[in-house]
């Protein structure tokens, strides 16, 4: 990665928004967006192409894509797909990398996709006959992203066996990467060494960069810091700790981008995120979304006096 050595990619705009009911705007939308992307933010999911009946706080994602392309045209635009269908549409608005979430918990993927694992396997064999039919340099990054894959819910303990084995299934159907998701906030940190060093294992480190990891019960940074020591070089993370089903009074779902950047740049990590700017980000995420809570540490601490970032 040119320049820096953690990508932080933020999904507040797709994980975190999905989770709240007042529609935020399409123009709000991009300027908070652009204001992320001042500050240095690389990578940002803004949407997922899923029917807009279901989920009409995203019905506006083809227009964001078009928009953010044409706008921040060094901006990698990632988008959540759950089927071959919304992957064509996230074609034909000319995302960058397109993720199709797959539950390693079954139970979990017949709940919230109404599909056993075989069906979700099907999509992403069609996705990937799309993609191989799009033009030289249109072709978008495919990521398979396993939810559930440190504990479930419904399951209770997912084996790692069966996450390693459908991480080779999505490689070997067509997916470029495969990214680990704690959509639950069950992980701790010898759990993130052990699960991602056995993944890199069966698939290949260069296939597995990329983890989501969840604040539920206040180990996403420690989380991170173990997924540095095996090597992942990408963290999502989404502003002010927006979405990912917060369960406790408090606490944030999502990894907080404001904290997690101030950590990686304090020990030395380039992120290429300048975190004041992120500060003038939330500020206008805040006030397009009035009422809603922010999370993080530190914007109420603030930066450490002499603070600097990682050159
Ligand atoms: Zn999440």
């Amino acid at each position: 990665m040119d320049g820096i050595d953690v990508l932080v990619s933020e999904v507040g705009p797709r994980d975190g928004l999905q989770s709240i009911a007042p529609v935020m705007p399409t123009a709000a939308k991009l300027d908070w967006i652009a204001a992320l992307v001042a500050a240095g933010v690389r990578e940002i999911e803004v949407g997922s192409f899923v029917p807009a009946r279901l989920l009409p706080q995203l019905a506006d994602t083809g227009e964001v894509v078009r928009a953010v392309r044409h706008r921040h045209p060094g901006l990698h635009v990632a988008v959540l797909v759950p089927n071959a269908k919304g992957a064509e549409a996230a074609i034909a608005a000319g995302a960058d990398k397109i993720t199709l979430p797959l539950s390693a918990s079954e139970t979990h993927s017949l709940r919230n996709l109404r599909r056993t694992h075989e069906e979700v396997l099907e999509e992403v064999q069609r996705i990937a006959g799309l993609l191989g039919a799009c033009p030289e340099g249109t072709r978008p990054a495919f990521e398979g992203a396993l939810s559930t894959a440190f504990g479930c819910t419904l399951e209770g303990e997912v084996p790692e066996a069966k996450v390693v084995a459908l991480a080779e299934r999505l490689v070997a159907l067509g997916c470029d990467e495969v990214g680990l998701s704690d959509t639950t906030g069950y992980a701790n940190p010898a759990q993130v060494k052990r699960l991602v060093r056995a993944v890199q294992a069966a698939i290949g480190p260069e296939r597995l960069s990329g983890l989501h990891l969840h604040n539920t019960r206040g180990l996403g940074l420690a989380n991170v810091v173990a997924g540095l020591e095996v090597g992942i070089t990408t963290f999502d993370a989404s502003q002010g700790g927006l979405g990912g089903c917060p369960f406790a009074p408090g606490a944030s779902g999502n990894i907080v981008t404001e904290d997690l950047v101030f950590m990686l740049e304090a020990m030395g990590l380039r992120t290429g995120i300048d975190p004041e700017r992120l500060m003038a980000a939330r500020a206008v995420l805040k006030a397009a979304l009035p009422g809603e809570p922010l999370y993080g540490f530190t914007p109420d601490a603030g930066l450490p006096l002499g603070f600097r970032r990682a050159a």
